[in-house]
């Protein structure tokens, strides 16, 4: 099934690129950046497979049982354009140009240190190196790092006044996503993009735990009152799972110091959570946000439009850190 599929992506990769790609990038004059154009023309085809499950799965879960009315349609609007800008290339295109030169840097610095990078699916034979055991492996590797990004996006106040951004969302959907600052986005895409490197994930299982995850926790956003049973719940995070980490005063709060309350950072894997004392199986479907944007809070502005949203946590991050 996986060899039918990938070999299925790989046709319809070489195919969009042929006849449309290769043909505009030379046309352009930019010959010597082909290779990168395949690569490109890969991560277009998972965001429109990405977009087209939602928009068919979990766009019917919303529809058919909602865990809240929708009233403010412009909010969710603004997710979509996040999603677009993330999935669909544009955001991946820059960090392909950001992160490249900077691993061939590493890389040759480490070379000449005599540190050799470290190939996890090398770590048992006959066993780690089958394709979809060093899938899963790497998947749970991933998914820790994941864990500890997240609480740290959470217990590190400068990181904080970036990831509030995502929390801020108070019309919850499955586009909430990709709803991040920016700059929040470059740090933790460039994290695993070094860790797949360092831990020598090829280049066709990276896009594919991308994708994979990504539409995972587009489904965790998605504004639906699925929960997946007392056993399974433990086993993969759910709607409801995510949904209590972006609830109001229960899932995300930090006390002001930096030390850490809040429940659910995982990402795929509940076990963490439970592993580090934050699990919480509540069956409970409370409103989402940040404590300070309630009127009796003070109100805080966290911005309707991109544009705003973007300055307005470049703003937060400053005070912080000045
Ligand atoms: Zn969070
Ligand atoms: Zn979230």
């Amino acid at each position: 099934m996986m060899d039918w599929f990938s070999d299925l992506f790989s046709q319809c990769q070489a195919w969009v690129y042929e006849t449309l790609v290769q043909p505009v990038v030379f046309g352009l004059g930019y010959g010597n950046l082909l290779e990168d154009a395949f690569d490109a023309t890969g991560w277009l085809l998972v965001g429109l497979l990405q977009i087209t499950v939602m928009l068919v799965f979990i766009g019917a879960l919303e529809r058919l049982y909602p865990a809240e009315p929708v009233t403010d349609r412009r909010a969710v609007r603004v997710d979509i354009l996040y999603t677009l800008i993330h999935r669909l290339g544009l955001f991946r295109l820059a960090l392909f140009f950001a992160i490249d030169p900077l691993w061939d840097a590493l890389s040759g610095e480490m070379r000449l240190a005599g540190i050799e990078t470290f190939q996890l699916d090398a770590l048992w034979p006959g066993v780690t190196d089958v394709a979809w055991v060093s899938f899963l492996v790497y998947l749970v590797v991933f998914d820790f790092a994941n864990y500890w990004l997240h609480r740290a996006q959470h217990g590190f106040e400068w990181w904080w006044q970036l990831h509030a951004l995502h929390h801020s969302q108070r019309q919850m959907t499955m586009w909430s996503d990709s709803r991040n600052h920016l700059l929040d986005d470059l740090i933790i895409d460039s994290a695993f993009v070094l860790l797949a490197r360092l831990i020598g994930v090829p280049p066709g299982q990276f896009i594919a735990l991308v994708a994979v995850s990504q539409l995972l926790e587009n489904l965790q956003h998605a504004n639906t009152k699925l929960w997946f049973g007392a056993v399974l719940e433990r086993v993969l995070v759910s709607p409801r799972f995510h949904r209590l980490h972006h609830s109001i005063g229960f899932g995300h709060e930090t006390d002001g110091r930096g030390t850490l309350g809040g429940h659910n950072f995982a990402v795929l894997f509940p076990v963490w959570d439970v592993l580090f004392g934050t699990a919480s199986f509540e069956l409970r479907w409370d409103p989402t946000g940040v404590r300070d944007q309630l009127i009796e809070e003070g109100g805080r502005d966290y911005g309707r439009g991109f544009w705003a949203q973007q300055w307005l946590g470049l703003k937060r991050l400053v005070r912080r850190t000045s």
